[in-house]
């Protein structure tokens, strides 16, 4: 079987600058290596911020880390997959968003591998680096070795199947850090994919009560089909006035996990301000440089609050991920969040509407 000569690439030559398509050759895949053929890529919040330069990414560059596709060729020991099934070529796989140099000390002592020093990212890397294609704003990709593979049921549509490698998988770490119990409640902050994910997976952990934030009105409908209890809109309400709103939904002492996913700092005080004695508060959408707050240290404190972090996820949450859609897809339309789609000519349109939030998920298909 012989191999496509070349593959169409959307490169931005420096942040903010238009895309250019550029044609590139492939390669046969190395040792560990797999090339696939992109079927979707979703756009993610993290592509605007490096498209905008609020990150210090490489150019020119090849962005798109939400990817799916179908394998074209399998390097050498290639096999199987994460959870052991067997992978063929024309198999559709999602993959972690990273790729790790080795199995160092994140991975072996703390159990961070997503924190592996040297650790590299799918849509992160300047379009001169071998093998060219690693993003998934382009026809092809190689999956490169030390990722986590998983071969996609076929009864996932792609729109189902592709935010599963960053956004639901991201959201499965939210929850499960928010350490929400049978019954609890739980504040989110921010009903993009990643929000209306959290909503869903905690209402299937067994939260008695989940409420949403967001200040826009098609969010906060979605949110409510999503597994939202409540949605607010925090418009024309004052910090005060957003807090005891939460709190007498939360009867008798308030939340016991927020969840701030909407990328904006100043929503962390209203957090933990609104949560119970000895509750949780996650960070999950601040993923830029300079998410500067003022927070009263002395109310953690008091409070007995434990704050938390979350960057990238471990690859069990990529399984688990995958698994919570294929189990819950009769239960959440999952697939109408992915509500925008784009040639690979259009990114640039793509990751405006994203931007300015008329669309949930943008889908680019090469
Ligand atoms: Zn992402």
């Amino acid at each position: 079987m012989s191999l496509p000569v070349d593959g169409l690439v959307a490169v931005y030559p420096a942040p903010k600058e238009a895309f250019q398509l550029h044609r590139l050759p492939l390669r046969e895949p190395r040792r560990g290596e797999v090339l696939v053929r992109v079927r979707m890529c979703t756009i993610c919040r993290s592509d605007i911020h490096s498209y905008l330069g609020h990150r210090p990414n490489p150019t020119p560059g090849v962005l798109g880390h939400e990817i799916i596709g179908s394998i074209v060729a399998l390097g050498e020991g290639v096999e199987r997959d994460m959870r052991g099934d067997r992978l063929a070529v024309g198999d559709r796989i999602t993959w972690s968003e990273f790729f790790v140099p080795d199995e160092g000390f994140h991975a072996q002592v703390l159990d961070l591998p997503q924190k592996s020093v040297g650790l590299g990212k799918y849509g992160h890397l300047s379009v001169d680096q071998d093998p060219n294609h690693h993003g998934g704003f382009g026809q092809f990709c190689y999956v490169l070795p030390r990722s986590w593979i998983l071969r996609v049921p076929a009864e996932l549509s792609d729109a189902e199947a592709t935010p599963v490698n960053c956004g639901v998988a991201t959201a499965v770490c939210l929850v499960e850090q928010a350490a929400i119990r049978p019954g609890g409640a739980v504040v989110i902050q921010g009903l993009g994919l990643l929000g209306l994910y959290a909503a869903a997976i905690a209402k299937t952990r067994g939260a008695g009560r989940v409420i949403g934030i967001d200040g826009v009105a098609a969010r906060r409908a979605m949110g409510e089909r999503f597994g939202c209890d409540a949605v607010i809109d925090p418009a024309g309400l004052s910090d005060d006035g957003l807090i005891a709103r939460v709190r007498a939904q939360c009867p008798p002492v308030g939340p016991d996990a927020v969840i701030e996913i909407c990328g904006d700092p100043s929503v962390v005080p209203q957090g933990l301000a609104m949560l119970r004695e000895g509750g949780v508060c996650v960070i999950g959408g601040l993923v830029s440089p300079g998410a500067w707050a003022s927070i009263d240290l002395n109310q953690v404190l008091r409070k007995l609050i434990t704050l938390r972090g979350v960057h990238n996820y471990h690859p069990r949450h990529l399984l688990e991920a995958l698994d919570f859609v294929v189990a819950q897809r009769n239960r959440y339309p999952f697939g109408e969040m992915v509500d925008g789609r784009y040639r690979l000519d259009q990114v640039g349109e793509a990751i405006r509407d994203a931007d300015e939030r008329r669309v949930i998920r943008a889908a680019i298909l090469p």
